[in-house]
């Protein structure tokens, strides 16, 4: 069995060092678009250097490491971009100060693992590009699965406030790092503060009569809007009222719903056929999961990790404590919302 305490400190490691490298990035947010003359440029500067980072702790800390990550070297040794190239050097180094372009292009292709292993890691780098652009919410987030299911999770969230009353929309000074064992709990830090005793995350469940607070995804391509609005109408029509949604970008949406601050992430599918990533999932999953949310596919089935890069057997995400996650499944099935998905 695999040591999980040594496996979830290596990883909160490695997310701690990435957090730092991308609010780097963000802070020479408008620099980087100017030298590259790319407004998308930081997002993919520090999605090189967060993985090239993730994958050097890991490797400095483990004995083995087989990693699946977003991201390859490829775009980076294109002579054509080799302004990325010394943009993700120099984000890099402020964590590793002898990291070379060899060095750093090895590094990220640690992350070329596949899945078929016993256990293997899975990376999103820079998960909600959009909301990382915006000076948003965007998360690191790095798990350990095994035989389908995450046993580690960690999440770096560098723009979420850890207290409640400041607005989700604001990228926070601190930021919050959620890191969680199967079967062993949740718990939270600040992203900067990475000596501080970490706080367990513990939700109640929902209340009968309560209203619910749901978040969704920013982008409306990433989760259907009309369908969502259908089972907050539903739900209110059956004694339990919902307000508007919040919208926020990456899987801090699991880290929300897990801390209380939510009662449902719902991401309802827009297309046929779009099969979820597991890096999207993978460790925002087990932090809900570890709280004490149920975390499902819309058709209430759990959500199986063994299928490759995809999660191609479930068909969008529903996390919820039990009881708000048991109306929703149970609204989805009365709709009929995902039976041509
Ligand atoms: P979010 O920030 O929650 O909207 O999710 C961002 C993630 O959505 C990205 O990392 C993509 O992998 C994923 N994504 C891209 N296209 C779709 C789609 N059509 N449906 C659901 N997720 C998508
Ligand atoms: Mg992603």
């Amino acid at each position: 069995m695999p040591d999980y305490a040594k496996l979830c400190h290596a990883g909160t490691q490695a997310v701690t060092l990435a957090s730092a490298v991308c609010r780097e990035v963000q802070a020479s947010l408008e620099q980087l678009k100017a030298i590259t003359k790319d407004d998308k440029s930081p997002v993919t500067v520090a999605d090189f250097a967060s993985q090239a980072i993730v994958a050097k702790v890991l490797s400095d800390h483990l004995d083995e490491v087989i990693l699946v990550g977003e991201e390859d070297s490829k775009f980076l040794r294109d002579p054509d971009h080799a302004t990325h190239l010394t943009a993700t050097l120099a984000a890099v180094q402020t964590v590793w100060p002898d990291a070379t372009e060899e060095s750093l292009l090895a590094a990220i292709d640690i992350g070329a693992g596949d899945t078929h292993h016993a256990g293997f890691w899975t990376l999103d780098p820079v998960d909600g590009t959009k909301g990382f652009l915006r000076n948003q919410q965007y998360a690191i987030a790095l798990a350990y699965v095994e035989r389908g299911t995450p046993t580690v999770g960690i999440m770096g969230c560098p723009n979420l406030p850890a207290d409640f009353s400041k607005p989700l929309d604001q990228p926070d000074k601190h930021g919050c790092i959620y890191a969680a064992i199967k079967g062993d709990g949740v718990y939270a830090h600040a992203t900067d503060q990475p000596g501080d005793k970490p706080i367990q995350v513990r939700r109640l469940d929902h209340t009968e009569g309560e209203p619910v607070s749901v978040c969704a995804s920013v982008e409306k391509a990433h989760s259907n809007v009309s369908d969502t609005d259908n089972i907050l109408e539903y739900l209110a029509k059956n004694g339990t009222p919902a307000a508007e949604p919040t919208r926020l970008d990456s899987q801090a949406k699991y880290a929300v719903t897990a801390r209380g601050q939510a009662d449902a992430y719902l991401r309802l599918p827009t297309r046929k056929g779009y099969v979820e990533r597991i890096w999207d999932h993978a460790a925002g999953s087990l932090v809900a999961t570890e709280a004490g949310c149920f975390v499902t596919d819309i058709h209430g089935n759990a959500l199986d990790f063994s299928h490759g890069r995809g999660l191609e057997k479930n068909k969008g995400i529903v996390c919820a404590p039990p009881r708000v996650h048991g109306l929703v499944i149970g609204a989805i099935k009365d709709l009929g919302i995902g039976q041509d998905a």
